[in-house]
């Protein structure tokens, strides 16, 4: 046995060898050398050990040699970013890259990044200009504040705020707000992390708007209410209102600042997403500045939005941290792009992705879904099985936490096999597959599956079955 195992392990080539063989020399065309080379060395180590383990009895032909080697260069070649499919149903999915772009907002992308533009160029003066102006005015249309300002995501609009109104000072929060998004966005830490002083008021359920009264002192600089974006307390609970907390602090001379985390520009209640005030009906109801996400509920690239009174805004725009926060120029176009939508609430609806997925209604759902399952079918070996069921997809995005949209999901079955390994195997396509097990069954929901995905599911689903079948 050891003397048959030596005997095989003599036959595997060296390095240098291997190149000798005809079907070697094309990887060197394709790829890098030294990749070429790692993957070559990885491969015959790989080769040892299944050897010296006793798993090969027999060492493979040239060509299947050729071929471990070549899936080894893709594998370690293949960009690390990469598109995939969100079977998940969580339409502003943090992990899965957020919003998907509106068709606009890309074209803006490839046209302002692929040359030099007016960034920072006043076109009207010849001199220089703001990068900020380019979105300030549509802000302000948009939501019928007075100034605007953006930067690089939600939580950068946050430490600029707070750095900027509170330094050294106390910012009044309610327990029942001190919230941590992930990825280590914590209120208090923030806060700290801004150099201002939290000052908590109320109780975990309740809160009033006497506990603010009681709590402002001559340092109070701030009343922040934050969007407790991703839990929803419920039960004995009392929050102060808005509109409250906007006339306290005008009587008592203290702005009043909303971090709404989503921030909603179109009221969605039409489409049974209820709830939320727009960002318009906040700055109406007395906030002195609301700061929000643009990836989020609106729809378009990262970006932290901050809109309100001149007095509050002007001040940030000469601050020292803004040079650090500041948005890049492909993120400000997309931004400009999606915003341009919202002129027309019906393009935006029907243009932004996000608002998209959301607004659609269950019979559109369950059409797409059986349109779907026709194209698989028609494809798909016999050994796999799609069977619509009716369930729910979420908003995410800190959004809507409570929210459940109904929707219609297919079950993927694959005959020999687990739902688990179905997942694995999905997730492990060049193009992946991201669902979810419920109950036993692999589930993708149709609603984040846009028809432009079809194709490319197709095909993960035939790898996915050919992986499955090999095992
Ligand atoms: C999401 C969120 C943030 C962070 O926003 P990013 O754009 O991810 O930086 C901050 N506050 C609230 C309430 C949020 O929901």
């Amino acid at each position: 046995m050891i003397t048959s195992q030596q005997d095989i392990l003599s036959q595997i080539p060296k390095v240098d060898r291997l190149f000798e063989w005809p079907d070697a020399l094309p990887l060197l065309e394709r790829f890098p050398r030294p990749e070429v080379l790692l993957a070559v060395r990885l491969t015959l180590d790989r080769l040892r050990e299944s050897v010296r383990s006793g798993a090969l009895t027999r060492l493979p032909e040239n060509s299947a040699v050729i071929a471990m080697i070549s899936a080894e260069l893709h594998r370690r070649c293949a960009p690390s970013l990469k598109r995939l499919i969100n079977g998940s149903g969580v339409v502003v999915h943090t992990n899965l890259g957020r919003s998907p772009l509106a068709h606009a907002a890309l074209q803006a992308v490839n046209t302002v990044s692929a040359g030099y533009s007016n960034l920072e160029f006043n076109l009207d003066t010849g001199e220089r200009g703001s990068r900020y102006s380019h979105v300030e005015d549509l802000l302000c249309e948009l939501t019928g504040s007075e100034a605007a300002l953006v930067v690089n995501n939600n939580a950068a609009a946050v430490i600029l705020a707070l750095s900027s109104l509170a330094q050294g000072r106390d910012v009044i929060v309610s327990r029942g707000e001190l919230v941590e998004i992930g990825g280590s966005f914590r209120i208090p830490d923030v806060m700290s992390q801004s150099g201002a002083r939290l000052v908590e008021v109320g109780c975990t359920n309740r809160t009033h708007i006497r506990d603010y009264l009681t709590a402002i002192t001559d340092s109070t600089a701030l009343l922040l209410k934050v969007h407790t974006s991703n839990f929803a307390i419920v039960g004995f609970t009392a929050e102060a209102p808005l509109a409250e907390m906007a006339a306290l602090g005008n009587k008592a001379g203290i702005p009043v600042m909303l971090d709404a985390g989503s921030g909603c520009l179109i009221d969605l209640s039409p489409y049974g997403i209820g709830g939320e005030p727009t960002v318009r009906q906040q700055l109406e109801t007395g906030a002195d500045i609301v700061t929000f996400s643009g990836d989020k509920l609106l729809g378009g690239p990262q970006a932290g939005i901050l809109v309100g009174k001149r007095a509050v805004i002007e001040p940030m725009k000469r601050h020292p941290l803004l040079r650090a926060l500041r948005m890049d120029k492909l993120n400000l176009a997309a931004l400009e792009a999606t915003l341009r939508l919202y002129r027309d609430q019906r393009q935006a609806l029907a243009e932004i992705p996000t608002l998209r997925m959301l607004t659609m209604s269950p019979k559109e759902l369950s059409g797409r879904a059986e349109r779907l399952v026709r194209y698989l079918r028609r494809r798909l070996p016999e050994s796999v099985a799609l069977v619509r069921h009716p369930g729910e997809s979420s908003a995410g995005g800190g959004s809507f936490p409570l929210l459940q949209l109904p929707t219609t999901l297919i079950e993927i079955k694959i005959a020999g096999t687990t739902p688990s390994r179905i997942e694995a195997a999905l997730r492990s396509c060049a193009i992946p597959v991201i669902g979810r097990i419920h109950r036993e069954r692999y589930l993708i929901d149709v609603r984040t599956i846009a028809d432009a995905d079809f194709a490319a599911l197709l095909d993960s689903l035939q790898e996915a079955a050919i992986l499955l079948a090999e095992k």
